[in-house]
C-alpha cells in the first residue's frame, strides 16, 4: 500500500510525505464535495462550487494532518523520535523511530489523535454556528459537514483494532495488565483483523442492499485494516526476533578485497561479474581505505573503465553507515531503512569485516525460518 511517497516539507522537525495513492483520493474527495455542493446549493455558480469543494478538501486533509501531528508531537514530547508522517488514502500514518517504552506512553500518544479530531469537530461546529449570519450558506453548510467528518474520523480511529488508535489504546491496556508487549500486540492485532472483517461484511451487506459506492468503500477500508493489522504484527515479531541477533550473525563476511590500483575493467570482470555483491572493500596493505560500489562504477563511461583506477572511484568508509559486529540487528534494521545506500558496513578496529544489505537480512531470515520456524 505504501508505494512511492513524495516529501512535501517539514513541520516541527517531522518530515511530512504524501503517498501516491493519496493523489487519487484527493481528486475523488474534491469531486464528491463538488457534487454535494452543487446539488445542495443550486444557485451557486460552477466556479463558486469548485472553489468551495477545493477549500473543503484542503480543510479535510488539513484536519487529517493535524490529527497525525498531534500523535507526532506527543510522541516527541515523550522522548520517542518520529521518523515521518505519511498521508495516504483515507488517513495518515505516523512512523516512530522506536516502539513506545511503556503502556503509559502508548496510551498518551494514541489517545491524542481522536481527541484532536474531536476538538476540530467542535471548532468547525462553532465557526459554522457563529458564522450563520455572516457567511454564505454553502460555506456554513460545508463547515458543518467538516465538523461531522472530523467526528467520524475520531469515531473510526477509536475502533478497537490495531493499528488504529483504538487498537493502540486496547494494546496499552493489555500491556499494562499483563506486562507483555508481545501478548498485547497479538491480541490487539487479532482485534484489528476482526474489526477489518466486520467492515468487509458491512460492505458486502451494503452491496447486497444496492449501495454500490458505500459497499465498495467499507469493504476496501476493512480489507486494508486486515492487511495492516497482520503486517504490523509481523513487523513487531521481526523486531523482537532481531533484538537477540547481532550484526555479525547476519553480515556477509569473508569479504573479497579489491586492490586500489586495479583498473575498473578488471574490478568488473574479476569481482562484480563473478560474485553476487554490489560493493567490495578496497584494501591497501591490510587496511580498508574505501568501498567500490557497482553504482560508483556505473557513473564512469564504459570506454574509460580500462584506464581508470579503483582508487579514484571508491567511496571513503567514513561516508558509509557503520556499526560494530555486536550491534543489535533491530537497530541495524532501522539504519538500513534510513540509509540512502541501502547498506551498512560492519567495522571492527578500523577494518571492514562485513557488509549487510536488505538481501543479506532476507537470506538470513529465510535460513532462520527453515531451521527454527517450526518451533514457533
Ligand atoms: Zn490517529
Amino acid at each position: 500500500m505504501f508505494g512511492t511517497a513524495w516529501r512535501v516539507g517539514r513541520i516541527a522537525g517531522v518530515e511530512v510525505r504524501i503517498d501516491s495513492s493519496w493523489a487519487v483520493i484527493a481528486l475523488l474527495i474534491t469531486y464528491s464535495m463538488y457534487l454535494r455542493v452543487s446539488l445542495l446549493y443550486q444557485g451557486l455558480s460552477t466556479a463558486g462550487a469548485v472553489g468551495i469543494a477545493i477549500l473543503a478538501a484542503v480543510l479535510f486533509f488539513g484536519s487529517v494532518l493535524i490529527h497525525e501531528l498531534a500523535h507526532a508531537l506527543v510522541s516527541q514530547a515523550r522522548g520517542i523520535r518520529v521518523q515521518d508522517i505519511t498521508l495516504f488514502l483515507f488517513g495518515g500514518a505516523t512512523r516512530a523511530r522506536v516502539e513506545s517504552r511503556g503502556p503509559g506512553d502508548e496510551f498518551l500518544i494514541a489517545v491524542v489523535g481522536p481527541l484532536t479530531s474531536g476538538l476540530l469537530a467542535a471548532l468547525f461546529g462553532i465557526v459554522a454556528g457563529f458564522g450563520r449570519d455572516v457567511l454564505s450558506s454553502p460555506l456554513v453548510g460545508t463547515l458543518g459537514y467538516l465538523a461531522w467528518t472530523n467526528l467520524l474520523l475520531a469515531g473510526f480511529n477509536l475502533l478497537p483494532g490495531f493499528p488504529l488508535d483504538g487498537g493502540r489504546l486496547l494494546r496499552s491496556a493489555i500491556w499494562k495488565a499483563t506486562g507483555s508487549l508481545r501478548r498485547a500486540t497479538r491480541v490487539a492485532s487479532l482485534a484489528g483483523q476482526a474489526v477489518g472483517w466486520l467492515l468487509v461484511a458491512a460492505g458486502v451487506a451494503y452491496l447486497l442492499a444496492g449501495n454500490l459506492a458505500g459497499g465498495i468503500w467499507f469493504a476496501f477500508i476493512g480489507w486494508f485494516l486486515v492487511q495492516a493489522a497482520r503486517s504490523s504484527y509481523e513487523e513487531l515479531q521481526l523486531r523482537h526476533l532481531l533484538r537477540g541477533v547481532e550484526a555479525e550473525d547476519v553480515m556477509a563476511g569473508n569479504l573479497l578485497r579489491i586492490p586500489p590500483d586495479l583498473s575498473l575493467q578488471d574490478a568488473v570482470d574479476d569481482y562484480f561479474m563473478r560474485y553476487d555483491h554490489g560493493a567490495f572493500p578496497v584494501d591497501e596493505q591490510g587496511r580498508t581505505i574505501g568501498l567500490l560500489t557497482l553504482r560508483g562504477v556505473r557513473r564512469v563511461p564504459r570506454d574509460e573503465w580500462s584506464t581508470r583506477r579503483v582508487r579514484d572511484h571508491m567511496v571513503p568508509v567514513g561516508d558509509q553507515v557503520v556499526v560494530a559486529p555486536e550491534a543489535r540487528m533491530d537497530q541495524v534494521m532501522g539504519k538500513l531503512e534510513d540509509g540512502e545506500a541501502g547498506r551498512v558496513l560492519v567495522v571492527q578496529g578500523g577494518e571492514v569485516v562485513g557488509i549487510i544489505t536488505p538481501t543479506d537480512l532476507t537470506r538470513w531470515l529465510r535460513r532462520w525460518r527453515a531451521l527454527d520456524g517450526s518451533a514457533r
